[in-house]
């Protein structure tokens, strides 16, 4: 269900057809995680500012699975590693969520959208 979610995803994104396109596999692993972890949490902010913190931290601390495509031709051989790659995704998110929450970005008072 995931890797549908993903590969639509990035079909999507891939913009002008024909068009190819340097991609990292990991940052799309990375924000499919987040997503599914903040939608069970309600204990972290969830602005715009300490996602893209939370997602820059954990990336930082994976390696980088760049891909060329032009219309998702090679994405096949990547779900072989998919499961792999969630794992270490999981792991590194997590910690980029506590890091975040104990000093995040921004005053606690400056945040309305909960
Ligand atoms: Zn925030």
């Amino acid at each position: 269900m995931f890797v549908a979610e993903i590969y639509i995803k990035n079909t999507m994104l891939d913009g002008v057809v024909g068009m190819k396109k340097l991609n990292n596999y990991t940052e799309t692993v990375v924000e499919q995680v987040l997503k599914e972890i903040l939608a069970d949490r309600d204990d972290i902010c969830k602005c715009e500012t300490c996602q893209l913190d939370i997602m820059a931290k954990a990336l930082n601390n994976l390696p980088p699975q760049y891909y060329v495509t032009d219309r998702g031709e090679v994405f096949s051989k990547l779900l072989a590693s998919y499961l792999d790659t969630r794992t270490k995704v999981v792991t590194e998110v997590t910690k980029a969520i506590m890091q975040v929450s104990r000093q995040p970005h921004h005053a606690a008072n400056e945040v309305a959208d909960k």
